[in-house]
């Protein structure tokens, strides 16, 4: 949860301010049935007839009774035969019918649930990155598969089942009074006692519930965690296996000690239940014979008094039901109320009312005009550095740009900045000009390539992932894109060539390889402007050799923040951003800020000092550690 704080929750939750949090959740979950008007009236029609002609064969029963089996002392056959005949036809019929509620109710359900489940996903997908950044992913896959399956039972049964109870209350209920109004009131008068009970058990079932949905996201959020292949990683090389196993102990046996509660709280419940199923006919076999004994035989007859009985199982089954629903109506809210919390929450980052396209043939020039920015993480009244503070720089279009500066400087975030993974808090960003909070969020998108330091791959063919950049790439493309990534003879020596499966998260390439892939990926999606965000980790000389040819062919013709760890692209840069806590604190070429002899030449000396690497300017001329060596 606390992936939430400072997140916003929207404004955009419907209902009347002051409406109780319940009322309002419920109100959306039945609007979401909006859509499916005709079908809920179908459903509701098929509960109606269903539940209501089951209250016939109790009266039938009456019948039975006083006229055909026991009228003046001998039963009359003929009579009895048409009512048996009857009392069999109806329940074939309200069973059949039963079994298409039963199909159209699922079906009605599962639409509702796949609509909420789609508007989750879709909301989640646009989500700013510091959504994610501050929020578990097992706490977001919780919500997703746990909490919308959860809710699906009482969408599916709940619905359909709470219009068939109350449907046969009022029927049995009105049968009832025709049979005897004093038997009538002796049922009614135990109804205050159930109502009490639900609200109990409601609000002891809802807490348990939702403190077990809990434990289970938290629960998965650490299996997702410890058991992923960077987790298992940590976890074995730290040999912390064995805090791994208690922690998950600790939580499994909390879970398991929540869902006994759970069951042992509507167990109970159940329990009373039956005890009044039980109880009550004989409360209303006195009360009869205390009438009779009043008013004469004649006061109620055999017929009622079996007819009546039969009622009354009808009656407090489905309140017993009614008790079980409501309580899993409330269990459910909270889970709704989970998905909703999801749902509320703002975008931040949009199109503006009035974005346009960057039009495809931009020239690519990026410029920070006194650029700030902090994460909100911090509170609010704590005095706080930005992650960047009045940083102004220009990039002309087609050029190399190196940011360069200690850990934590600022250089991620600013070339976040650029596709609007983030949002300024203070100047602008622009692209030829234009503010990028003017600009579609999709043509940014198209025009911005990011190659980021953890290659991300799907577990999937190295063609789906190479597709990932451009859907609709021919072969011939894809092969010319891992051509000029260095990466297609390797593609090709592999047993499936381009339908390799590449493993869990590219697990089973190597760095090198990945990276290489993530290159031919961009190159691919041929975007004007590339953020680079370079490995730390050092490639052995061949790799590192491809590697650089790789990055050379992707760069060529486009402006390129390059996050340099490599000499190589340092030293190619046409300009070089220092950044030192936030602040632009230099700018030049590497020649010029040696000389300087400023933070970047410090930072040279710390990080390359004595190293001697080569690279190709982007002139052709050759590169020494900064020295020019003449070409050839
Ligand atoms: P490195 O070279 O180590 O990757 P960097 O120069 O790229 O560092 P940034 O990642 O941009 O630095 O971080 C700049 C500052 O912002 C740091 O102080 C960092 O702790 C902070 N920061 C980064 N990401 C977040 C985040 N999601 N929430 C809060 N603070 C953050």
């Amino acid at each position: 949860m606390g992936g939430l704080a400072g997140m916003g929750a929207g404004a955009a939750a419907p209902g009347q301010a002051g409406e109780p949090a319940d009322r309002r959740t419920l109100r959306r979950v039945v609007s979401s049935f909006a859509p499916y008007r005709r079908r809920v009236a179908a459903v509701a029609l098929l509960v109606v007839v269903t539940a209501g002609v089951g209250v016939v064969n109790p009266l039938l029963v009456e019948v039975v009774f006083d006229d055909a089996l026991f009228c003046n002392g001998c039963p009359d056959v003929g009579l009895l035969s048409w009512l048996v005949a009857a009392m069999v036809a109806l329940p074939v019929m309200t069973g059949s019918l039963g079994i298409w509620q039963t199909y159209l109710t699922n079906a009605l359900g599962q639409r509702v649930m796949q609509d909420l489940r789609n508007a989750l996903y879709a909301h989640l997908q646009k989500m700013p990155l510091r959504f994610f950044t501050a929020t578990r992913t097992g706490e977001i896959q919780s919500r997703l598969a746990n909490d919308v399956g959860g809710v699906q039972t009482v969408v599916t049964e709940t619905a359909s089942s709470i219009l068939s109870n109350v449907v046969i209350m009022v029927s049995t209920v009105i049968a009832m009074l025709v049979l005897s109004w004093e038997l009538t009131v002796l049922s009614l008068a135990m109804l205050p006692v159930f109502v009490w009970l639900t609200k109990r058990v409601g609000s002891a079932r809802r807490t348990v519930s939702s403190s077990t949905q809990k434990t289970m996201a938290e629960m998965s959020a650490l299996s997702q965690e410890t058991l992923s292949v960077s987790g298992v990683l940590l976890s074995k090389t730290f040999g912390r296996q064995r805090e791994e196993i208690a922690r998950f102990r600790e939580q499994n046996a909390e879970l398991a000690g929540l869902q006994i509660r759970q069951q042992m709280i509507g167990r109970s419940f159940f329990a009373l239940v039956q005890v009044f199923f039980s109880v009550t006919p004989a409360l209303v076999y006195l009360v009869a014979g205390l009438v009779i004994a009043r008013d004469g035989a004649t006061a109620i007859s055999a017929g009622t008094i079996v007819a009546f009985t039969t009622l009354q199982s009808r009656l407090f089954f489905p309140i017993g039901q009614m008790l079980e629903v409501s309580v899993q109506v409330q269990s459910s809210l909270a889970l709704f109320e989970r998905i909703y919390e999801y749902l509320d929450l703002t975008h931040e980052i949009t199109d503006a009312p009035d974005a346009r396209d960057l039009p495809p043939d931009t020239r690519g020039a990026i410029s920070f005009r006194d650029v700030s920015f902090h994460y909100e993480t911090a509170p609010a009244e704590a005095p706080r550095r930005g992650a960047l503070e009045h940083v102004s720089l220009e990039i002309a279009p087609g050029r190399l740009a190196a940011v360069v500066g200690p850990s934590g400087a600022g250089k991620t975030t600013l070339s976040y900045l650029i596709p609007r993974l983030y949002d300024v808090t203070g100047g602008a960003v622009c692209i030829d000009g234009i503010d990028v909070r003017r600009l579609t969020l999709a043509s940014l998108a198209r025009a911005i390539g990011v190659v980021t330091q953890e290659t991300y791959l799907f577990h999937t063919s190295i063609r789906t992932n190479l597709l990932y950049g451009d859907p609709g790439a021919t072969q011939d493309q894809l092969e010319a894109a891992a051509r000029a990534a260095h990466i297609h003879d390797r593609i090709a020596e592999m047993p499936d060539g381009y339908d390799t499966l590449v493993g869990e998260r590219g697990y089973r390439m190597s760095g090198g390889e990945k990276q290489r892939l993530a290159i031919a990926r961009v190159i691919l999606s041929d975007p004007r402007i590339l953020i680079l965000d370079e490995a730390t980790s050092a490639l052995d000389t061949v790799n590192e050799r491809l590697l650089q040819n790789a990055l050379e062919t992707l760069m060529e013709g486009r402006t390129t923040v390059a996050i340099a760890h490599r000499l190589s692209t340092i030293l190619a840069a046409d300009v070089i951003f220092v950044l030192d806590r936030g602040r632009l604190v230099e700018q030049g070429t590497h020649a010029q800020l040696l000389e300087h002899d400023g933070t970047y030449a410090r930072l040279y000396e710390e990080q390359f000092g004595g190293g001697t690497v080569e690279a190709r300017c982007a002139d052709g001329v050759v590169l020494r550690s900064g020295e020019v060596v003449p070409a050839g």
